[in-house]
């Protein structure tokens, strides 16, 4: 994957970075299982170009061509590589509510344990990696209908999210029986 950026935004394109390399790797095995079938057929090279807003108001496209300049033309260098594109409006997926139940459930619980900045940070970057996910289903299955591709993506968020929560809960209660045994 190339993130397309511009200077300004180099550190919510890390944050990509960081939900691709760390954040993928950590997710439950069955949680990417659902998508074996897609990366396996993704295009080789996925160019992201990042944007703080769509004029449309999405959170993020695929794009039919690559419009990239670097990459819109065949090059020697990438052989005979598939490259495929997709842009996300960040400043969106920030504000997007996925789940809006069950995220605010959850801002409930860590706002309780204070650890609410730690939480909303991986939750940013588990909704970035499901709009990743969602957006190469799409190139890899042009006709596959939106409400499907969807549930896939917000299954994909779901678990994900409900895996880091129940492990961040069991580190949380740890530290707080520890600080209580400083007293004993
Ligand atoms: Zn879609």
């Amino acid at each position: 994957m190339v993130i397309a950026h511009s200077f300004r935004d180099a550190a919510i394109s890390r944050q990509i970075v960081q939900a691709i390399e760390e954040g993928w790797p950590a997710v439950p095995a069955k949680c990417r299982e659902g998508y074996d079938e897609i990366l396996f057929r993704a295009p080789d090279l996925v160019i992201v170009q990042l944007r703080r807003q769509n004029l449309c108001g999405c959170l993020a496209h695929r794009h039919m061509l690559v419009t990239e300049a670097p990459f819109a033309e065949q090059h020697e260098a990438f052989g005979s590589a598939a490259v495929g594109e997709m842009d996300i409006a960040y400043q969106r997926v920030e504000k997007w509510l996925a789940l809006p139940l069950t995220d605010t459930a959850f801002d409930t619980k860590f706002l309780e344990g204070s650890r609410l900045k730690e939480f909303r940070a991986e939750q940013f970057r588990l909704k970035l990696l499901s709009i990743i996910l969602h957006e190469t289903n799409h190139l890899v299955f042009p006709h596959e209908s939106e409400a499907s591709v969807r549930e896939r993506s917000l299954a994909f968020y779901r678990e994900a999210l409900a895996d880091y929560v129940e492990h961040a809960l069991a580190t949380l209660s740890l530290t707080i029986d520890r600080s209580f045994s400083r007293f004993g």
